[in-house]
């Protein structure tokens, strides 16, 4: 059992077998690297003595790998778990309250994938009923597309309401407005360490040498944008006006103790997407609508798992860099309360969902605010919590 000196109070997300990375202020300083540890978050250069730690995002601590990864966290649970360490380690511990939290990564390139086999076939069943709810691909590879890397944003970065084409299915042309169905996309994000050579592939084994650790993701997006664009090439602007990230990157060090085996896959993957000892993690989410929880996300159930979708990235000699993140695609699980989308959890609007104020919702209204959490089980019994994801919707430009 590994016990720390810092007052951790029970139910805090962020325990010793935790310790994930974030970038922050405090006061004037400029922002650094810090690892948070109960309600304190531990300036990492101050303590390590490594300028590395000393910028405003983790890419630089990203990109020299999982030997150094490993031993930093070694180092920290020794500083934070020896009485002797406490005198020189305690002055660098900055109440959380007191910080401000940014971007924790120069986001690289961003890929979102479409992972839950339940929010596939919901989403098939709204918008092709009759039809087989999945496409053919779908159980074959891990579908995905590229999105805008420049505008992933930190939790409590206010959401402007995109404004776009769309046209109903009844009216005779399109207009241009400010989107009436903005909606929510409960997922994970996973971050790359190490890069790879381009013409080079990353299999499924090699998940832990290349990604570092992983983050909640909102992919917030406009259903009447993205259904009349879509067509042929996938989403454009009806997701890229924004993406939320948790500020704290959890170590996948801190998930071994939540790997899972993912829902068996039938038929068998090719070969290059085959896992030996399957990458499926058991990350419990929870959806928050104006403090209302509404949802209750499983990520266990998540069809393809992160290091699939690594190995499936890869295998045309894309190569990887340091920072880039890729998403798991919307959490959904098989009952109704675990819907990680709006447009699942409204049944495509036809379900309102009630607040505690006695409003009604069907998407998501200016001033309104969503939160996602999620938490894992660590060793000795520890939770591990994931930083929230959160945005507040603001009126259109
Ligand atoms: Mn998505």
């Amino acid at each position: 059992m590994t016990t720390t000196w810092v007052p951790v109070p029970e139910d805090s997300p962020f325990p010793i077998q935790n310790l994930p990375y974030g970038v922050y202020t405090h006061g004037d300083q400029a922002a650094r690297v810090g690892v948070a540890i109960g309600d304190f978050v531990l300036d990492l250069a101050a303590v390590l003595h490594d300028d590395v730690f000393a910028r405003p995002s983790l890419n630089a601590f990203l990109a020299s790998g999982r030997a150094r990864w490993a031993e930093v966290r070694r180092r920290l649970t020794d500083l934070l778990t020896r009485e002797e360490h406490r005198p020189a380690v305690e002055p660098h511990l900055t109440p959380r309250a007191d910080a401000r939290l940014h971007l924790p990564i120069d986001v690289a390139d961003y890929v979102d994938f479409y992972a839950s086999e339940h929010h596939a076939a919901n989403v098939g069943r709204i918008f092709r009923p009759g039809g087989d709810p999945l496409t053919p691909n779908w159980k074959h590879l891990p579908i995905g597309y590229h999105g805008r890397a420049g505008t992933v944003v930190v939790s409590g970065t206010p959401i402007v309401r995109p404004s776009g084409q769309r046209k109903p299915a009844e009216a005779p042309a399109p207009s241009y407005g400010p989107s009436t169905r903005l909606d929510i996309e409960a997922e994970v994000g996973f971050v790359v360490g190490a890069p790879s050579g381009l013409g080079t592939q990353v299999s499924a084994s090699e998940f832990g040498d290349h990604v570092f650790g992983a983050v909640l993701v909102n992919d917030w997006s406009a259903r009447d944008i993205q259904a009349w664009e879509y067509v042929p090439l996938g989403p454009f602007l009806g997701k890229s006006f924004a993406t939320s990230i948790s500020p704290w990157v959890v170590p996948l060090d801190a998930l071994e103790h939540a790997r899972v085996a993912p829902p068996r896959q039938d038929p068998a993957p090719l070969a290059y997407l085959r896992e030996d000892e399957p990458w499926g993690l058991d990350i419990a989410l929870e959806v928050e609508w104006n403090g209302q929880l509404v949802a209750r996300p499983p990520f266990a159930q998540m069809y393809w798992t992160p290091a699939q979708q690594l190995a499936h990235m890869t295998v045309n000699g894309a190569s990887l860099r340091t920072g880039d993140l890729y998403a798991s695609g919307t959490v959904s699980g098989p009952e109704p309360d675990q819907r990680g989308s709006f447009l699942e959890l409204t049944w495509n609007g036809t379900e309102p969902v009630k607040l505690p104020d006695g409003s009604t919702r069907t998407f998501l209204e200016d001033g309104d605010t969503v939160t996602i959490r999620g938490t894992a089980a660590g060793p000795d019994g520890a939770r591990i919590g994931f930083g929230d994801v959160s945005g507040t919707i603001i009126p259109a430009v």
